[in-house]
């Protein structure tokens, strides 16, 4: 299990808790200033009857002090569903805080950054979805929650890396749309046995229409998964050969097929929890290999990592302070997109 600190509001024992985790990785006095922040963070969410809601993907130092809940999106997408608090801060990228807005129209919810944004979201809009459903009429659509508010609208059902297979399969049809991911959906074709194509933009060339696919996908891509190659898997197994390799599904099929385990953020944080190797290698953002070694110093965790989110980065504990303060910067959705994107949640939600 992950500690959190989310309730502590005392400056002196945050920095002790921060220090037993994170003395290798921040510095002393780094700790010392992240520590008073946290706790002014804390005391100031319960004044503003305020949760929470930290993704995996958070620096160490704020993944470790302020959130009530941390998670990966499905995770935290059933968590802002059922929260009773009246704001919902959101550590995390804007797609996140637009998942937790779509769930709780009635609340406040903050991203403590404009500019957390994601190459992959950006991939797709919603005009593009429309354009598709014309081209493949009466096909469902399956949409990765990595997409703004729009595109979900737009969709018959949203999934996360955790149950893209089991989303796909629920729909017993004979073809699905699924976007925007390319490698997740090469991935989830693979798990579901589905011959996957990749439509242009323009119109269809002949070949396509002729050959016999399961799948549509779409060419977005995440700026940090795709950055991963066999070639890194080598290098490590030549230097490490009893590494254990986990590898996020957004990571390219070769790069899936040449790891050990593939599995979302929070699959790979219990499969480092529950099992024994020699040592481990995340190939996923790298902010989330320092909070689970940080989680489980006993653990040997490799470090392959340049590999920060940009997006991710974007939200610090100062931002986050300052959105609190200000309840700056709030999301808003049009109802009449937030309704439809709703539906789709939902129903992912209830498959679980
Ligand atoms: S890690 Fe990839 S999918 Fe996640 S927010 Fe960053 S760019 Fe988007």
């Amino acid at each position: 299990m992950i500690p959190i600190l989310g309730n502590e509001t005392s400056a002196d024992r945050l920095y002790i808790e921060l220090q037993y985790m994170l003395a290798d990785v921040v510095p002393d006095f780094e700790l010392k200033l992240k520590a008073d922040l946290a706790a002014r963070i804390n005391r100031l969410k319960v004044e503003k009857n305020a949760v929470i809601l930290g993704h995996n993907y958070m620096e160490p130092t704020l993944f470790h002090s302020i959130p009530d809940y941390v998670g990966d999106s499905l995770d935290l997408a059933r968590r802002a569903a059922t929260t009773n608090k009246d704001i919902i801060v959101f550590c995390g990228v804007r797609f996140m805080a637009e998942t937790a807005k779509i769930l709780n129209p009635s609340k406040t919810v903050l991203l403590p950054s404009e500019k957390a944004g994601c190459s992959l979201a950006a991939s797709i809009t919603a005009a593009d979805v429309r354009q598709l459903k014309r081209t493949f009429p009466g096909v469902p659509v399956v949409t990765y929650v990595n997409t703004y508010a729009d595109v979900k609208a737009e969709s018959d059902i949203c999934c996360t890396s955790s149950n893209a297979a089991a989303v796909v399969e629920s729909l017993n049809t004979a073809t699905v749309i699924f976007l925007p991911d390319e490698y997740l959906a090469r991935n989830v074709a693979r798990e579901t046995g589905r011959h996957i194509i990749f439509p242009t933009k323009g119109p269809r060339n002949g070949s396509e229409t002729e050959l016999d696919y399961q799948m549509i996908g779409w060419p977005g891509r995440c700026e940090v998964h795709e950055k991963f190659t066999l070639g890194d898997i080598a290098d490590i197994r030549k230097q490490f050969p009893d590494v254990i390799i986990l590898a996020h599904p957004e990571c390219s099929p070769e790069v899936v097929a040449a790891s050990d385990y593939s599995g979302s953020t929070n699959a790979m944080i219990r499969y480092v929890e529950q099992t024994k190797a020699p040592r481990y290698l995340l190939l996923t953002e790298c902010s989330m290999g320092e909070n689970i070694a940080a989680a489980n110093p006993e653990k040997e965790m490799l470090r392959l990592c340049s590999v920060r989110c940009p997006h991710m980065n974007q939200i610090t504990l100062e931002d986050t302070l300052e959105s609190l303060e200000k309840n700056q910067h709030v999301i808003e959705i049009p109802e009449n997109i937030r309704s439809r994107a709703a539906q789709a949640v939902e129903r992912m939600i209830a498959i679980g």
